[in-house]
């Protein structure tokens, strides 16, 4: 940014089947770049919709200046679009925002806030969370936390996607190319300065949740498994503690044969070890199997995304 210039700020929209919020969003952004004076641009990356949400913004925003939608050639999920919202983004500043309006415009503009004062990441604490069950408030406020004890990494407590990051953020983000990103724990990993700005979480204004709990819990074990190799450890843990207690049962059952001469019983219960052990095994194979899984990804190095389309509205036009 030169001295001149108006700061540019991108907010960095992903879009998976947002047709019925989208008129919503797009009015809610005319009225938010009118009150700032900073440049505010728009990158939507349509991650694969197939309801048409390209083609919707496409239409309503043809007369407005500096919004550009990105389509990817399929859908690659929230946290690949982000990634790719954030590497494609030019601006001096980029705010990654859900498309549901679940991220207020004016917690936004907070953000630019803190960042003309001087912070690199600027990220949105929910305090409270409207529309949202208790069992899953009671669930992710848990996962935070344990998440930062399990990882020892220095996460901010009940932060989602919603940040606001600086160009020097983006540029280190941009070396990280791991292929099955976790944005918020990548960005804290990251440092850098980095504040908060609370707010209460609203509901969705329109539409439904594309994070069904299959993939809330999928997002919460990649996390876990991209920050921390302590469940391989602990697999060994488990295997010598185990190995030692049936050592000592093996004493057990050679003192009671040969000393004290009484016959052992109820060998039935050898059956419900056996199915048991082989449970534990089972499970930890998995464990094991999943942390190779990532290696092979990793090892194969496939482009994380792949662009279909770009579209920019006319910069000539007016806000
Ligand atoms: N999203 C996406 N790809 C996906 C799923 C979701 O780009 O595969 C987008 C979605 O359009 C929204 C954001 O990611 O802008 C967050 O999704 P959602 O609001 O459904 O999640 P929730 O807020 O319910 O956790
Ligand atoms: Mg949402």
């Amino acid at each position: 940014m030169s001295a001149t210039e108006r700061p540019h700020i991108s907010l960095v929209i992903p879009v998976f089947n947002e047709r019925d919020v989208l008129p919503l969003l797009l009015e809610a952004i005319g009225a938010f770049r009118t009150s700032r004076p900073e440049r505010i641009s728009v990158l939507f990356v349509d991650d694969g919709s197939r309801d048409g949400s390209a083609a919707l913004i496409r239409e309503e925003s043809g007369s407005l200046k500096d919004i550009s939608v990105v389509s990817l050639s399929r859908n690659f999920g929230h946290q690949i679009a982000v990634t790719a919202g954030l590497n494609l983004c030019d601006a001096d500043a980029a705010i990654v925002m859900d498309a549901d309006l679940q991220d207020p415009l004016d917690v936004a503009g907070s953000m630019i806030d803190r960042w003309k004062e001087g912070a690199d990441v600027v990220y949105g604490k929910r305090i409270d969370r409207e529309e949202v069950s208790f069992l899953e408030r009671l669930t992710a406020g848990w996962y935070y936390r344990f998440f930062r004890s399990f990882t020892g990494l220095d996460a901010p407590l009940d932060t989602g996607d919603f940040r606001l990051v600086s160009r020097k953020v983006m540029e280190a983000f941009r070396e990280l190319n791991e292929q099955q990103p976790y944005v918020r724990g990548l960005i804290s990993w990251l440092g850098f300065k980095q504040e908060a700005v609370e707010y209460v979480r609203p509901g969705r204004a329109a539409g439904k949740t594309k994070y069904p709990w299959r993939r809330r819990l999928d997002l919460a074990l990649d996390g876990l498994a991209s920050f921390s190799g302590k469940p391989l450890r602990f697999a060994m843990r488990l295997g010598l503690l185990i190995s030692a207690g049936s050592f000592m049962g093996l004493v057990w059952v050679l003192l009671t044969k040969y000393v004290f001469q009484t016959a052992i019983t109820g060998w039935a219960s050898l059956i419900f070890a056996a199915f048991f052990f082989g449970g534990v095994q089972l499970f930890f194979l998995g464990v094991i199997g999943s942390y190779l899984a990532r290696v092979y990804d990793e090892v194969k190095g496939r482009p994380r995304y792949v662009v279909g389309s770009t579209w920019r509205s006319d910069p000539d036009s007016h806000p």
